[in-house]
């Protein structure tokens, strides 16, 4: 396998950084992977994609380097991209997806970040991990790193998903509940690295975690046929999701593997509980003050302030996309619909694209026949709080009423 990646590349001021050791921030901010896309451009052909297997590391090529005994894998198939003309009808578009996330590994696309930045971390000789997280991330990096033969140490707000405490702690990782929020959580992480020795898997504070949620664009562009759709709405907390597709764009653009120049509008939908982008979009900033009391059920979106702002934001910006806080109070219900219509396990996160998708064709701002894609970012069962319902209970020592199931309660 040859050697692609050129250098790494500090987001805030364009500096080159060598790209074979371990690498964190850059002037406190994010690091790009840098490639030679003319060398790879000679190197594989689009159409050679189809002898791979269908996972994550179909992209080779469009990954940092390691050696393929070094790939620390749980089996990060490519997720389905689904249909929906049920719930799209309801919401008053013809051309409607979801890309369902919930089918990688400990069900969220965190999975697809924790595999490229566990595989490069052990690569570079780190034994230890730990990071802050909102849920899903943490679950994603006890499991890698299980897998890894790591030692790996979350902390979690107290609050976080029961789900989440649990897969963490099942997957043997030092796991702690802290009474505060995630950028609390990311303080002690930061405080304990002289002390505790460990590596700071934090969301942008290394260089690869973006890289693997790349493939999410990669993918979504193959599975369109090169085509990519006109809109992506995509549930936006510390942003790696959305930046790592737009940098899948502008790779696959200037690989000229696309069938147009033209990129979809991305739109980064948050909760009216956590906006910090869209507040920092609507007034016109490039960075995001934090959010003050953040709160919302979708806790993968729980993230008051994100180290890539201003990547979040340039993406939305450049792409021609908007940013957009929908209303918190109605989050469980749009997961209900999504789910009762199409058997998707939409997740709060993702419930909240389909706010933003009805209000966007509300106002005009998406066209009927436009294509859509909403990311349903991870599984919904995850969220037992989120989705508990008091069923009606059956005594069988009474007689039978049909009526009473007819009507379901
Ligand atoms: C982490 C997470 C998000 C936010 O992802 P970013 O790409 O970091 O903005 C959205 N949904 C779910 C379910 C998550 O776990």
């Amino acid at each position: 396998m040859p050697r692609f990646v050129t250098h790494l590349e500090g987001a805030i001021d364009g500096a080159k950084l060598p790209a074979d050791c371990l690498q964190t921030l850059h002037q406190d901010r994010p690091i790009w992977v840098r490639y030679d896309l003319d060398a790879v451009r000679l190197a594989v052909k689009r159409d050679d994609l189809d002898m791979r297997p269908e996972t994550m590391w179909r992209y080779r090529e469009l990954l940092p380097y390691f050696a393929d005994d070094e790939i620390v894998s749980l089996g990060e198939r490519m997720s389905p991209l689904l249909a929906c003309q049920r719930l799209g009808a309801q919401l008053g578009t013809e051309n409607l997806w979801i890309k369902d996330e919930s089918h990688l590994p400990t069900g969220s696309f965190k999975s697809r970040g924790m595999a490229l930045a566990i595989t490069m971390a052990r690569r570079f000789g780190v034994r230890r991990v730990a990071l802050p997280t909102a849920g899903n991330a943490g679950g994603a990096a006890a499991a890698y790193a299980a897998r890894a033969g790591l030692e790996c140490f979350v902390f979690m707000p107290h609050d976080t998903p029961v789900v989440n405490q649990c897969e963490c702690a099942l997957a043997g990782a030092k796991t702690f509940l802290v009474n505060g929020l995630i950028n609390d959580c990311g303080r002690i992480v930061r405080e304990g690295k002289e002390q505790m020795g460990w590596f700071d898997l934090s969301t942008l504070k290394e260089p690869y975690r973006i890289e693997g949620k790349k493939t999410m664009g990669l993918e979504l562009a193959e599975q369109c046929g090169w085509q990519l759709p006109d809109v992506i709405l995509y549930p936006t907390g510390g942003g790696t999701g959305l930046i790592g597709m737009w940098k899948a764009f502008a790779e696959l653009r200037e690989l000229g593997w696309l069938q147009s120049d033209r990129l979809p509008r991305m739109v980064a939908v948050q909760s009216s509980g956590c906006a910090p982008i869209v507040r920092a979009f609507e007034a016109g900033e490039r960075f995001a003050p934090p959010f003050p009391k953040a709160a919302t059920v979708a806790s993968g979106i729980r993230v008051p302030v994100a180290v890539g702002d201003f990547m979040i934001l340039d993406a939305v910006r450049q792409s021609g996309g908007t940013a957009i806080a929908v209303d918190e109070r109605r989050l469980r219900e749009w997961m209900r619909l999504a789910v009762s219509l199409e058997g998707i396990p939409v997740c709060p996160e993702a419930a909240a694209c389909v706010g933003a998708l009805a209000e966007l064709r509300q106002t005009g701002w998406i066209l009927p026949q436009e294509r859509v894609v909403i990311f349903n970012t991870g599984a919904a069962q995850k969220y037992v709080e989120a989705i508990q319902t008091d069923l009606p209970q059956l005594d069988i020592h009474q007689p039978l009423d049909w009526r009473r199931i007819e009507a379901g309660g």
